[in-house]
Protein backbone atom coordinates (compact mmCIF):
# COMPACT_ATOMS: atom_id res chain seq x y z
CA UNK A 1 0.00 0.00 0.00
CA UNK A 2 1.75 3.42 -0.90
CA UNK A 3 0.01 6.79 0.35
CA UNK A 4 0.30 9.73 -1.60
CA UNK A 5 0.22 13.31 0.21
CA UNK A 6 1.82 16.99 -0.15
CA UNK A 7 2.41 19.24 2.32
CA UNK A 8 0.83 22.21 0.66
CA UNK A 9 3.13 25.55 1.50
CA UNK A 10 5.26 27.79 -0.78
CA UNK A 11 8.95 27.74 -1.79
CA UNK A 12 9.64 30.16 1.40
CA UNK A 13 8.52 28.03 3.81
CA UNK A 14 11.64 26.42 4.93
CA UNK A 15 11.86 25.99 8.37
CA UNK A 16 14.97 27.58 10.44
CA UNK A 17 16.06 30.33 8.24
CA UNK A 18 15.54 33.76 10.60
CA UNK A 19 15.24 35.67 6.82
CA UNK A 20 11.95 33.70 6.19
CA UNK A 21 10.56 32.60 9.30
CA UNK A 22 8.03 35.70 10.17
CA UNK A 23 5.23 35.06 8.82
CA UNK A 24 4.71 39.09 8.13
CA UNK A 25 7.58 39.03 5.59
CA UNK A 26 5.60 36.58 3.70
CA UNK A 27 3.09 38.62 1.56
CA UNK A 28 5.56 40.37 0.08
CA UNK A 29 7.71 37.41 -1.60
CA UNK A 30 6.28 36.09 -4.97
CA UNK A 31 4.38 33.21 -4.29
CA UNK A 32 4.39 30.33 -6.36
CA UNK A 33 2.08 27.65 -4.41
CA UNK A 34 -1.22 28.30 -6.65
CA UNK A 35 0.66 27.70 -9.87
CA UNK A 36 2.75 24.43 -8.19
CA UNK A 37 -0.11 22.99 -6.85
CA UNK A 38 -2.68 23.49 -9.51
CA UNK A 39 0.17 21.29 -12.15
CA UNK A 40 -0.32 18.54 -9.40
CA UNK A 41 -4.29 18.68 -9.40
CA UNK A 42 -4.05 18.62 -13.26
CA UNK A 43 -2.03 15.44 -13.62
CA UNK A 44 -3.67 13.46 -10.32
CA UNK A 45 -7.22 14.28 -12.34
CA UNK A 46 -6.35 13.32 -15.72
CA UNK A 47 -5.52 9.76 -14.10
CA UNK A 48 -8.04 9.84 -11.75
CA UNK A 49 -6.11 9.42 -8.60
CA UNK A 50 -6.98 11.10 -5.05
CA UNK A 51 -4.28 11.98 -2.33
CA UNK A 52 -3.90 13.84 0.70
CA UNK A 53 -2.74 17.48 0.98
CA UNK A 54 -1.73 18.94 4.29
CA UNK A 55 -2.64 22.45 3.74
CA UNK A 56 -0.95 25.24 5.59
CA UNK A 57 -3.60 27.66 7.40
CA UNK A 58 -1.39 30.33 6.21
CA UNK A 59 -1.66 29.66 2.24
CA UNK A 60 -5.33 29.13 2.88
CA UNK A 61 -5.94 32.34 4.31
CA UNK A 62 -4.10 33.67 1.33
CA UNK A 63 -4.92 31.45 -1.62
CA UNK A 64 -8.59 30.48 -0.84
CA UNK A 65 -9.38 29.03 -4.07
CA UNK A 66 -6.80 26.95 -4.01
CA UNK A 67 -8.14 25.22 -0.98
CA UNK A 68 -11.51 25.16 -2.31
CA UNK A 69 -10.07 23.87 -5.71
CA UNK A 70 -8.51 20.67 -3.83
CA UNK A 71 -11.68 19.62 -2.12
CA UNK A 72 -13.79 19.89 -5.07
CA UNK A 73 -11.46 17.79 -6.88
CA UNK A 74 -12.00 15.31 -4.07
CA UNK A 75 -8.95 15.33 -2.37
CA UNK A 76 -8.51 15.10 1.40
CA UNK A 77 -7.58 18.18 2.61
CA UNK A 78 -5.74 18.17 6.41
CA UNK A 79 -4.26 20.70 8.71
CA UNK A 80 0.19 21.58 8.15
CA UNK A 81 -0.28 24.12 10.97
CA UNK A 82 -1.35 28.08 10.54
CA UNK A 83 2.57 29.54 10.63
CA UNK A 84 4.67 26.46 10.02
CA UNK A 85 6.53 26.11 13.27
CA UNK A 86 8.04 22.69 14.43
CA UNK A 87 5.60 21.39 17.44
CA UNK A 88 9.12 21.63 19.88
CA UNK A 89 9.79 25.31 18.99
CA UNK A 90 6.13 26.17 20.46
CA UNK A 91 4.59 25.98 24.16
CA UNK A 92 1.32 24.15 24.35
CA UNK A 93 -0.79 27.29 24.10
CA UNK A 94 0.56 28.55 20.93
CA UNK A 95 0.53 24.90 19.59
CA UNK A 96 -3.35 25.08 20.25
CA UNK A 97 -3.89 28.45 19.27
CA UNK A 98 -2.21 27.44 15.66
CA UNK A 99 -3.86 24.46 15.04
CA UNK A 100 -7.30 25.88 15.99
CA UNK A 101 -6.92 28.82 13.90
CA UNK A 102 -5.63 26.07 10.78
CA UNK A 103 -8.47 23.72 11.11
CA UNK A 104 -11.17 26.88 11.10
CA UNK A 105 -10.07 28.52 7.89
CA UNK A 106 -9.60 25.06 6.35
CA UNK A 107 -12.95 23.56 7.60
CA UNK A 108 -14.89 27.10 6.49
CA UNK A 109 -13.24 26.51 3.30
CA UNK A 110 -13.95 22.89 2.47
CA UNK A 111 -17.53 22.34 4.61
CA UNK A 112 -15.88 19.33 6.21
CA UNK A 113 -13.75 18.50 9.46
CA UNK A 114 -10.63 18.63 9.29
CA UNK A 115 -9.63 15.12 11.29
CA UNK A 116 -5.55 14.67 9.49
CA UNK A 117 -2.50 16.22 10.84
CA UNK A 118 0.92 16.39 9.97
CA UNK A 119 3.39 18.82 11.93
CA UNK A 120 5.84 21.21 10.28
CA UNK A 121 9.68 19.64 10.04
CA UNK A 122 7.77 16.09 11.32
CA UNK A 123 8.17 17.16 14.62
CA UNK A 124 6.29 14.96 16.64
CA UNK A 125 8.48 13.09 18.93
CA UNK A 126 8.15 11.20 22.34
CA UNK A 127 9.21 14.92 24.19
CA UNK A 128 6.14 16.69 22.51
CA UNK A 129 3.92 14.00 24.10
CA UNK A 130 1.54 16.70 25.34
CA UNK A 131 0.70 17.54 21.58
CA UNK A 132 -0.91 14.36 21.38
CA UNK A 133 -3.67 15.31 23.83
CA UNK A 134 -4.26 18.63 21.73
CA UNK A 135 -4.63 16.98 18.66
CA UNK A 136 -7.48 14.60 20.35
CA UNK A 137 -9.04 17.52 21.95
CA UNK A 138 -9.86 19.15 18.79
CA UNK A 139 -10.83 15.95 16.91
CA UNK A 140 -8.02 14.94 15.01
CA UNK A 141 -7.96 11.27 14.56
CA UNK A 142 -4.67 10.64 12.48
CA UNK A 143 -1.21 12.23 12.54
CA UNK A 144 1.60 11.94 9.74
CA UNK A 145 3.97 13.89 11.61
CA UNK A 146 6.46 10.95 12.57
CA UNK A 147 9.73 10.82 10.21
CA UNK A 148 11.86 7.65 11.13
CA UNK A 149 15.44 8.64 11.04
CA UNK A 150 15.76 10.04 14.16
CA UNK A 151 18.44 9.21 16.64
CA UNK A 152 16.95 6.21 19.21
CA UNK A 153 15.73 8.52 22.82
CA UNK A 154 14.09 11.32 20.04
CA UNK A 155 11.82 8.30 18.14
CA UNK A 156 8.84 6.12 19.30
CA UNK A 157 9.76 2.60 20.28
CA UNK A 158 8.21 1.05 17.56
CA UNK A 159 9.60 -1.20 14.72
CA UNK A 160 10.95 0.64 11.68
CA UNK A 161 8.28 2.98 9.36
CA UNK A 162 5.05 1.21 9.86
CA UNK A 163 1.87 2.51 11.01
CA UNK A 164 1.20 2.60 14.90
CA UNK A 165 -1.62 3.97 17.48
CA UNK A 166 -0.15 6.40 20.33
CA UNK A 167 -3.07 5.66 23.01
CA UNK A 168 -3.43 8.45 25.74
CA UNK A 169 -5.89 8.41 28.49
CA UNK A 170 -8.02 10.79 26.31
CA UNK A 171 -8.21 8.36 23.16
CA UNK A 172 -6.54 7.17 20.14
CA UNK A 173 -4.21 9.12 17.81
CA UNK A 174 -3.34 6.72 14.78
CA UNK A 175 -0.23 7.42 13.38
CA UNK A 176 0.78 7.06 10.33
CA UNK A 177 4.81 7.94 9.61
CA UNK A 178 7.00 8.36 7.03
CA UNK A 179 8.19 5.06 5.48
CA UNK A 180 11.56 3.89 5.82
CA UNK A 181 14.01 0.87 4.03
CA UNK A 182 16.83 -0.79 5.44
CA UNK A 183 19.84 -1.39 3.55
CA UNK A 184 23.43 -2.65 5.01
CA UNK A 185 22.05 -1.92 8.08
CA UNK A 186 21.88 1.60 7.37
CA UNK A 187 18.08 2.67 7.65
CA UNK A 188 16.87 5.45 4.60
CA UNK A 189 14.04 7.55 3.12
CA UNK A 190 13.23 7.99 -0.27
CA UNK A 191 9.60 8.35 -0.49
CA UNK A 192 9.62 12.05 -0.55
CA UNK A 193 10.80 15.42 -0.94
CA UNK A 194 14.34 15.83 -1.28
CA UNK A 195 15.20 12.59 -0.68
CA UNK A 196 12.80 11.73 -3.97
CA UNK A 197 14.86 14.01 -6.11
CA UNK A 198 18.22 12.55 -4.58
CA UNK A 199 18.65 8.76 -4.32
CA UNK A 200 18.82 6.57 -7.46
CA UNK A 201 15.92 5.95 -9.39
CA UNK A 202 16.22 1.98 -8.42
CA UNK A 203 16.45 2.33 -5.25
CA UNK A 204 13.14 4.59 -5.11
CA UNK A 205 11.18 2.05 -7.21
CA UNK A 206 12.37 -0.79 -4.87
CA UNK A 207 10.87 1.23 -1.96
CA UNK A 208 8.21 1.98 -3.87
CA UNK A 209 7.49 -1.64 -4.79
CA UNK A 210 6.82 -2.78 -1.41
CA UNK A 211 3.01 -4.21 -0.67
CA UNK A 212 3.16 -3.27 3.24
CA UNK A 213 3.54 -0.03 3.66
CA UNK A 214 4.84 3.74 1.93
CA UNK A 215 4.03 6.66 3.30
CA UNK A 216 5.36 9.33 0.61
CA UNK A 217 5.45 13.30 0.49
CA UNK A 218 6.16 16.17 -1.52
CA UNK A 219 5.46 19.78 -1.58
CA UNK A 220 5.03 21.80 -4.50
CA UNK A 221 8.50 23.26 -5.10
CA UNK A 222 9.55 19.92 -5.11
CA UNK A 223 8.82 20.20 -8.91
CA UNK A 224 9.57 23.75 -9.83
CA UNK A 225 13.07 24.26 -11.32
CA UNK A 226 12.35 28.04 -11.43
CA UNK A 227 11.75 29.36 -7.78
CA UNK A 228 13.73 31.76 -6.24
CA UNK A 229 16.98 30.80 -4.33
CA UNK A 230 15.76 31.33 -0.43
CA UNK A 231 17.25 34.59 1.18
CA UNK A 232 19.61 33.35 4.21
CA UNK A 233 19.99 29.80 3.62
CA UNK A 234 23.57 28.56 3.83
CA UNK A 235 24.70 27.15 0.42
CA UNK A 236 24.64 23.78 1.99
CA UNK A 237 20.94 24.10 2.47
CA UNK A 238 20.19 26.13 -0.81
CA UNK A 239 21.77 23.05 -3.19
CA UNK A 240 19.22 20.53 -1.07
CA UNK A 241 16.80 22.66 -2.00
CA UNK A 242 17.42 22.18 -5.67
CA UNK A 243 19.10 19.34 -6.67
CA UNK A 244 17.63 17.52 -8.71
CA UNK A 245 14.58 19.81 -9.71
CA UNK A 246 14.94 19.73 -13.09
CA UNK A 247 13.95 16.05 -13.45
CA UNK A 248 11.47 15.54 -10.33
CA UNK A 249 8.86 16.22 -12.12
CA UNK A 250 9.05 13.80 -14.48
CA UNK A 251 10.43 11.31 -12.28
CA UNK A 252 7.36 11.82 -10.35
CA UNK A 253 5.28 11.05 -13.09
CA UNK A 254 6.89 7.55 -13.66
CA UNK A 255 6.31 6.78 -10.30
CA UNK A 256 2.43 7.68 -10.57
CA UNK A 257 2.39 5.70 -14.22
CA UNK A 258 4.13 2.87 -12.44
CA UNK A 259 2.13 1.93 -8.95
CA UNK A 260 -0.75 2.79 -7.26
CA UNK A 261 -1.66 5.09 -4.75
CA UNK A 262 -4.39 5.52 -1.82
CA UNK A 263 -5.19 8.80 0.44
CA UNK A 264 -4.67 8.55 4.29
CA UNK A 265 -8.18 7.79 4.81
CA UNK A 266 -8.29 4.87 2.38
CA UNK A 267 -4.96 3.66 4.11
CA UNK A 268 -6.35 3.94 7.78
CA UNK A 269 -9.82 1.91 6.69
CA UNK A 270 -7.20 -0.89 4.77
CA UNK A 271 -4.92 -1.11 7.92
CA UNK A 272 -5.57 -3.91 10.50
CA UNK A 273 -5.50 -1.55 13.29
CA UNK A 274 -5.87 -4.34 15.52
CA UNK A 275 -2.32 -5.62 15.05
CA UNK A 276 -0.24 -2.48 14.66
CA UNK A 277 1.91 -1.74 17.56
CA UNK A 278 0.67 0.40 20.68
CA UNK A 279 2.98 3.31 22.02
CA UNK A 280 1.03 4.12 25.51
CA UNK A 281 1.11 7.48 25.82
CA UNK A 282 2.70 7.96 29.96
CA UNK A 283 1.25 10.69 32.30
CA UNK A 284 5.22 11.57 31.71
CA UNK A 285 4.90 11.94 28.19
CA UNK A 286 1.53 13.82 28.15
CA UNK A 287 2.56 15.65 31.20
CA UNK A 288 5.73 17.24 29.72
CA UNK A 289 5.83 20.88 29.06
CA UNK A 290 7.40 22.05 25.91
CA UNK A 291 11.25 22.74 26.61
CA UNK A 292 9.99 26.67 26.30
CA UNK A 293 7.56 25.95 28.83
CA UNK A 294 10.21 24.89 31.21
CA UNK A 295 11.96 27.41 31.33
CA UNK A 296 11.51 30.34 33.83
CA UNK A 297 10.23 33.66 33.26
CA UNK A 298 12.47 36.22 33.41
CA UNK A 299 10.19 37.99 36.67
CA UNK A 300 9.90 34.26 38.60
CA UNK A 301 14.02 33.96 37.77
CA UNK A 302 14.77 37.46 38.90
CA UNK A 303 11.68 36.76 41.95
CA UNK A 304 14.75 34.51 43.32
CA UNK A 305 11.93 31.38 42.69
ZN1 LIG B 1 6.10 21.96 5.80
Amino acid sequence: MRILTFDIEDWFHVLDNPATDAPAAWPGLDSRVERNTDRILDELGSRGMRATFFCLGWVAEHHPGLVRRIAAQGHEVGTHSHAHLPIDRQQRGTFEADLVRSMKVLEDLTGQAVTFHRAPGFSLTPACGWAVEVLLAHGISVDCSVFPLRRPGDRFDVPLGGPFTIHSPHGRLLELPVSAARCMGMRYVCGGSGYFRLAPQGVVRRHLARDDYVMSYFHPRDFDSAQPWVEGLSLFRQIKLRVGLRRAWSRFRRVLDEFDFVCVGDAVRRIDWATAPVVPLTRHMAGRPSPLEALPLWGEKHAGR
